[in-house]
């Protein structure tokens, strides 16, 4: 493990240093398990949320977007259980005063019945209180009065909203099924035991899918999501099949409302944990908005005029979660050439060219004319042509390598003498680290034509 910690050290340590993720209010002595996206933080992120849209609402023809409040009808979270349920199993040490989570004492197949009876204390061997069911939901109070009536809840996922939608969605599509929702939004939980950097948070991001279909295809459907959900592991997030773990969770272990759930979890240094989860909600969340609600939330087949609730297949994916899997897969120390020509490590994330916060730098040798007109004149037309684009003037240029290097550059272009006679430049590649002279015009194109094929 201790190799492991290093491992986070060294993330957490970069990310920091690069501008990827900051700790949450810093100025002000911080704020426990809070963390602020720094520019380029929020560029990785933003590029996985744009991927994510583009390929399962722009590139499907039966999904659709749809955006719905952080705060909700309170009524909402009691049809569906959350107010009653939505807990986690919490337990205290009598003696150091440490707080678990029931549930990640035991082993998996004791999940279920939490007989905790002969465990102790992993933190200083005390005895530990009894199981205390514990509602992760943050509580709040809409308008001026502090009482019971206007309590309200952040939400803690943001299925809930699309459930609650559902009935308008059906009526302004008019379209046969299946078909599916999808949103992206913070949610919030009260967690017991946040940590290890940005994977569990109280506030944190998701990426979620509802799918609606008749019960008879909702087996079908369900695997067609799972090789949608690969597929995206694989192309897009490019994570080694070898950290990423499918675990189809047994019928006995199942959460009430699941007909079948896989987990998708990946083995990051602190443990193989959930990074994704997909399942099956058969039509648990409609029938209980439609019993709460007394609306009718059927579906009506216009072929066989058949009235029936769809079954519900909900892919769900962590935004945060997805940032860091990519960071940690990535992550690499190799060696290089320093200007002397001697060895030295050489820290580069490995990011995919699409997810890259940057996706050119492009670095004139020397800070003078013609070079400095060149290059600028390069960068507002990669721009132009919608890249991600850092102009740097400053330092060695072995420095300006190593700094796009760490914050995962695919392409760093030099512009030097030759430029200005040949019109071309050089372009390095980051994990080749090999050198190409194209013509400047070019560029553009040779970067897009990478960009795609690579992903
Ligand atoms: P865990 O078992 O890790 O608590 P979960 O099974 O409660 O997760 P879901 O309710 O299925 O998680 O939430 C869907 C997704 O949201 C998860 O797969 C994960 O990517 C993300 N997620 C859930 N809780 C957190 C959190 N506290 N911080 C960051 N991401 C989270």
């Amino acid at each position: 493990m201790e190799g492991a910690r290093d491992r986070m050290d060294q993330l957490v340590s970069l990310c920091k240093r690069r501008g990827f993720i900051y700790p949450g209010s810093e100025l002000y002595g911080g704020f426990a398990n809070s963390w602020d996206y720094g520019p380029y933080g929020v560029e990785l992120k933003r590029n996985i949320r744009d991927a994510w849209w583009s390929r399962f609402v722009h590139g499907r023809a039966d999904v659709y977007g749809l955006e719905t409040p952080i705060i909700m009808n309170p009524k909402a979270w009691e049809a569906s259980g959350h107010l009653e349920t939505f807990t986690d199993p919490l337990v205290d040490c009598k003696k150091c005063k440490h707080r678990f989570r029931a549930d990640q004492l035991v082993d998996a197949e004791e999940e279920k019945t939490l007989d905790l009876s002969g465990i102790r204390c992993p933190n200083c061997g005390g005895e530990l209180t009894d199981i205390r069911q514990f509602n992760l939901m943050f509580k709040t109070f809409v308008g001026v009065t502090e009482d019971a009536s206007s309590a309200a809840f952040l939400r803690p996922e943001t299925a809930g909203g699309m459930f609650v939608a559902w009935k308008n969605v059906r009526d302004s599509l008019h379209r046969r099924l299946p078909f599916g929702i999808a949103q992206i939004g913070k949610a919030f939980r009260n967690e017991i035991t946040p940590g290890n950097f940005i994977f569990r948070t109280r506030e944190f991001e998701q990426m979620e899918i509802e799918y609606f279909v008749h019960p008879s295809k909702a087996s079908e459907a369900f695997d067609m999501w799972l090789q949608e959900m690969k597929s995206w592991v694989a192309d897009v997030l490019h994570l080694s099949s070898s950290r990423v773990v499918y675990k189809d969770i047994p019928r006995e272990e199942l959460a009430h409302y699941s007909a079948r759930t896989v987990d998708i979890e990946y083995r990051y240094p602190f443990g193989q944990k959930e990074l994704y989860g997909l399942a099956n909600r058969t039509d648990y969340d409609l029938s209980r908005h439609q019993d709460a609600s007394g609306e009718d939330l059927r579906y009506l087949d216009p072929d066989t005029n058949e009235r029936f609730l769809p079954y519900v297949i909900e892919p769900t994916w962590g935004a945060d979660r997805s940032v860091l899997a990519v960071l940690l897969e990535h992550l690499d120390i190799d060696e290089a050439k320093t200007a002397e020509g001697e060895k030295e490590p050489r820290m580069v994330l490995r990011l995919p060219p699409r997810l890259a916060p940057v996706q050119a730098a492009i670095l004139p040798l020397q800070k003078k004319e013609p070079l400095v007109a060149a290059a600028t004149e390069l960068a507002a037309t990669l721009r132009g042509a919608g890249w991600s684009v850092e102009y740097d003037e400053t330092g060695s240029i072995g420095k300006r390598y190593r700094r796009q290097d760490e914050i995962g550059t695919p392409w760093c272009i030099t512009v030097d003498p030759q430029t200005a006679d040949d019109h071309t430049a050089t372009i390095r590649d980051r994990d080749a680290m090999s050198q190409e002279r194209v013509a400047l015009r070019d560029i553009p194109s040779w970067i897009a034509d990478k960009v795609g094929r690579r992903d």
